[in-house]
């Protein structure tokens, strides 16, 4: 690491203790940025680091809502408006109980450089609430969600910031938040993205991360004069990137073998099919149930609990050609990359955000596999959102064909701008550090014409 970014790093751990997430996002950023910050002075002049590691402005708010037996529950709601040097703040909110302020922060950090690399006009941001979906009824979802918007309404909007989904927000939970806003503000504006169709939204957005994922995947794989056709895959997760990740991997003509839940995970040999997708879909939006359903409705398939004693996860560890990640930040540790050097995994995926451990990185760099960060791999879902903003400004609506062509569009050119900024900074074919880089500097130019602000 260059000694600017080295020292600023250190300033940042000691500034924000307890925050290991937003610790491990920057830390990689400023490795990977290093040559350029050798290169470019003016970034160390104009406090380039110093300033992308402190959120324009943070919101932190109280949540009271009330719950189905009449009691009174409280939640903490964040927005973290990180970067807005080339578009309004973008990015989802995540609602589970994990969820605190670091663990936005670097979902913040992550998201500027993410969605720089889309072309698109939008700073990065991320907010949410560890309030915990998981067994509460559609009422009390409901309550919380207009509690929420109650106090999230005042510091959002169409041209200011523009949330999104993610853990634990769904097209469900945007709707709810969407009528609130309506309601506060009295106006009918592209607020939030991941609307329905029905009322703003764009076709293929709920898509849009899982096919993307699979669009990135599959540019990465013709660089060695392959496809996904004929792959076995494992993915991780059962919501919506996991989902439709399945979806467009089935019309790639892989097999996936894998899902899972924060319960366990499901493997099944002869592959998951269009009719067992349908099945899952309705288990996981309709019922809200649990992966090991898999294994009773369909009973050649394997569920195995996870088991937190373990030191890995076991649905790392089957055979297969590749692997995407697509549940939470670090479910890839040390053991879990080493053992799918060992059962033959030769392309890495990120459907989830910063899926994998820096060691875990390490081993798959060292192993010479294809391995793609979640901020180039699975940015095809916020390049939806931006492209749901325009068709909202423009209030017309695209085809889905016409959106799906964009989205693969954005991926290929990603993909492309990784690929060139690796090898101009002699890291080639290193995804991480080509990310990072044509990310980083578009915004660190942008901070610059802007001025000291
Ligand atoms: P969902 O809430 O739809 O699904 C999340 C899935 O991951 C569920 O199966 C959930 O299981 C599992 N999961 C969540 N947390 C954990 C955990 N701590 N340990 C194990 N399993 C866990 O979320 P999304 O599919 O939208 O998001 C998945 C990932 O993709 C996240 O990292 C998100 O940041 C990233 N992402 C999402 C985008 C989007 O457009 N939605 C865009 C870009 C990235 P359980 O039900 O048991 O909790």
């Amino acid at each position: 690491m260059n000694t600017y970014a080295e020292e600023c790093f250190a300033e940042i751990k000691a500034k924000n203790p307890g925050e290991p997430e937003f610790h491990q996002a920057v830390h990689e950023v400023f490795k990977s940025v290093s040559p350029v910050l050798e290169k470019r002075p003016i970034y160390r002049k104009m406090k380039i680091l110093e300033r992308l590691a402190i959120p324009e402005r943070t919101i932190i708010f109280r949540v009271p809502w009330v719950d189905d037996k009449g009691d009174v529950r409280v939640n903490t709601g964040y927005r973290v408006e990180m970067n807005s040097a080339i578009g309004p703040y973008k990015g989802g909110l995540r609602f589970h109980s994990s969820v605190y302020l670091g663990l936005l922060k670097f979902l913040a950090f992550e998201q500027t450089f993410k969605n720089s690399l889309t072309t698109l006009p939008m700073g990065g941001g991320k907010g949410g609430s560890d309030f915990d979906p998981h067994g509460k009824s559609t009422m009390e979802v409901m309550k919380f969600c207009q509690s929420f918007m109650i106090e999230l309404s005042r510091h959002i909007g169409q041209f200011t910031d523009v949330p999104a989904g993610d853990i634990g927000v769904g097209g469900r939970e945007i709707g709810y938040m969407f009528g609130q806003y309506k309601r506060l503000k009295n106006e009918f504006s592209g607020v939030l993205t991941g609307k329905g169709v029905k009322w703003g939204g764009s076709f293929i957005r709920p898509e849009a991360t899982g096919y993307g994922c699979a669009y990135f995947a599959s540019e990465m794989l013709a660089t060695v004069g392959q496809s996904l056709a004929g792959k076995t895959c494992l993915i991780s997760g059962a919501g919506n990137v996991a989902q439709f990740m399945v979806q467009k991997l089935i019309q790639e003509g892989a097999k996936v073998v894998t899902l899972s839940d924060s319960s366990g995970h499901i493997y099944d040999e002869e592959g998951i099919n269009e009719e067992k997708l349908e099945f899952v879909l309705e288990l996981k939006n309709g019922f809200r149930g649990r992966i090991s359903e898999y294994a009773k409705q369909y009973p050649h398939a394997v569920y195995t609990p996870f088991d937190p004693n373990l030191g890995y996860n076991k649905i790392w560890d089957h055979k297969a050609d590749c692997a995407f990640p697509c549940a939470t930040q670090n479910e890839i540790n040390a053991v879990d990359a080493a053992n799918m050097v060992k059962n033959g995994v030769k392309l890495v995926a990120e459907g989830s955000n910063m899926s994998t451990v820096p060691e875990g990185v390490d081993i798959f760099e060292d192993s010479g596999i294809l391995f793609a960060p979640g901020k180039a791999s699975n940015a095809g879902g916020v390049a939806t959102s931006g492209l749901e903003m325009t068709q909202n400004s423009q209030r017309i609506m695209w085809t889905r064909e016409d959106v799906d062509k964009h989205l693969r569009i954005i991926m290929k050119n990603i993909h492309a701008s990784c690929l060139s900024a690796a090898e101009a900074y002699g890291s080639p074919g290193n995804y991480v550090v080509g990310a990072n880089i044509h990310g980083f500097t578009k915004v660190a130019d942008a901070m610059c014409d802007q001025g000291i602000v």
